[in-house]
């Protein structure tokens, strides 16, 4: 396989043995593909990418998820250049796209009555936490399980990963954790064991949620489980805050809140709100939240209240928010929520057809157009979070070796269909029936 590669992708072999010499690695994001080394790609359009051998692939990773209309669309591209040529990339004062992006948030997600765009969703996760802390009053935020709410250290607990115990909260101390906790994911028992245990440490500021269960649907919950959290979070005061950095304008114009039918007091949106242009994350919510969030004491309805700091010098460029609007109009005008999970339905029928006609050890399932092809082994574990998960008893309870499972999205690029790691696979709606059929074949 290493020949392979190293004759296929020549040139992004060179250029990543002199990358690792000035870039820790050689890669810059870590769900890049890393075997056996990162390729470099070139040129995007719709569904597809170029290397920089000019190998062609299907696109599934659509840069981690905002390109749901497809790769460098050529409808945003004109609205930023147009932008561009008036005012250039930012001025750090105000620009018209930022109110129209909030305005068209606030339609289409009715909980978001208020809305704030900051530069990424880790950030947005960060400020939700000073927001829900000076809102309630309390002190402990509770989240699931394996959930990914950025890379922040208090939100560090708990992210394992795949296939280890190895926490990714390395170079963190344990006393930042003293606030955080966990619960099981899909355990609504768990989480109000922790919630009550609060009452008498300080309370329960914020249940965070990823809506379609930790790393987006990697381990699914039921479709009445965030209902169910979110009764728990009115019932112990606690705000609930749904994380659709991934889900918002994916599953639905409504995000997966309107999908599960919740209304959560904190939205965290990132992604496809920039359209695939730098500057991806933003906080929405319910009006009498979102007035804890600015800067130093103020006044609100006639009271003092101290409130959450936030910032960002970088937050809200006019690129970021004209590729937004402009991005989530598309997505309104060519339904392209539906049409990306049409075609993630077909995929997901026609890679469950191969399984079944090999007899695989994999499992291969969607939630609109977040598909998951993980190995029997994977999802073994994340399915059976309470046992302990070690390399060694994936190997003892499923045959599969951790390698074997590495070696998945290494098959996959070998055929030119790049995925996010080897297990995650976004559709958009620049795919067609024809592409996607096509597609079932290489992974067949
Ligand atoms: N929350 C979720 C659910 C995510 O998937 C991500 C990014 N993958 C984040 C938060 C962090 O967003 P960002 O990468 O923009 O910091």
């Amino acid at each position: 396989e290493d020949e392979y590669f190293a004759k296929k992708c020549a040139k992004s072999k060179e250029m990543i043995t002199e990358a690792k010499q000035v870039i820790p690695g050689g890669v810059q994001h870590n769900l890049a593909f890393n075997y056996p080394f990162p390729i470099v790609m070139t040129k995007a359009k719709g569904n597809k990418l170029w290397d920089i051998d000019g190998n062609e692939y299907f696109d599934f990773l659509q840069a981690g998820g905002p390109t749901i209309i497809g790769s460098n669309d050529d409808v945003v591209k004109e609205k930023v250049k147009e932008l561009l040529d008036d005012c250039g990339p930012s001025t750090g004062l105000f620009h018209p796209y930022e109110y129209k992006l909030a305005k068209k948030i606030s339609e289409c997600v009715p909980s978001v009555e208020m809305f704030r765009m900051l530069g990424s969703g880790t950030e947005a996760c960060m400020c939700a936490v000073r927001v829900a802390r000076l809102a309630t009053g309390h002190k402990n935020i509770i989240k699931m399980g394996g959930a990914y709410h950025g890379w922040s250290d208090q939100l560090a607990w708990g992210m394992r990963v795949p296939g280890t115990l190895n926490l990714q909260s390395h170079g963190v101390p344990m006393f930042v954790f003293k606030h955080t906790q966990e619960f099981f994911p899909n355990d609504l028992k768990d989480l109000e064991k922790k919630l009550i245990i609060n009452k008498f440490r300080g309370g329960t500021a914020a249940v965070f949620i990823e809506p379609c269960g930790p790393e987006s649907a990697t381990r699914p919950v039921d479709k009445d489980f965030p209902k169910g959290v979110q009764a728990l979070c009115r019932k112990y005061g606690a705000l609930l805050v749904c994380d659709e950095v991934v889900t918002g304008f994916r599953i639905g114009l409504s995000g997966a809140q309107g999908y599960y039918g919740i209304d959560p007091d904190i939205t965290i949106f990132g992604k496809i709100i920039a359209g695939g242009y730098p500057g991806a994350g933003g906080i929405g919510g319910h009006r009498e939240v979102m007035k804890y969030l600015g800067a130093g004491l103020d006044k609100a309805e006639g009271k003092k209240i101290h409130k959450a700091m936030c910032g960002g010098t970088m937050a809200a460029t006019p690129i970021s928010c004209c590729a937004g609007y402009t991005v989530i109009c598309e997505i309104e005008k060519r339904n392209a929520c539906q049409v990306a999970g049409q075609m993630a339905d077909r995929l997901v029928k026609g890679l469950n057809e191969s399984i079944k006609k090999y007899d695989l050890p994999f499992v291969c399932y969607n939630v609109g157009s977040i598909c998951q092809l993980h190995t029997v082994a994977t999802m073994h574990f994340r399915i059976n979070w309470k046992k302990p998960w070690t390399i060694p008893s994936v190997l003892k309870e499923t045959g599969i070796r951790q390698t074997e499972m590495q070696y998945m999205g290494a098959a996959y690029m070998a055929e030119g269909l790049v995925t996010l790691a080897g297990s995650r696979l976004y559709t958009s709606s620049a795919y067609t029936e024809e592409d996607i059929d096509e597609c079932i074949k290489r992974f067949d």
